[in-house]
């Protein structure tokens, strides 16, 4: 059954949720009416992902 990602509106087989909370909020950065228990569909959660292991290397960098 086709589902919508809440992110990018495209129609998915399957949503995907994020427990990470790094992550999430850079999502909400993004999209302030996002909800957590929407989910997104796997490119855009491989997305923010990818972007949140660049913020933790640029946090881990500035720590040094
Ligand atoms: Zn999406």
């Amino acid at each position: 059954m086709a589902q919508q990602c809440s992110l990018c509106n495209d129609e998915v087989d399957e949503l995907y949720l994020l427990v990470k909370q790094t992550t999430l909020d850079l999502i909400r950065a993004d999209h302030p009416e996002w909800i957590e228990a929407d989910g997104g569909c796997k490119k855009c959660m491989d997305y923010y992902n990818a972007l949140d292991g660049e913020v933790e290397v640029l946090t881990l960098r500035t720590n040094l």
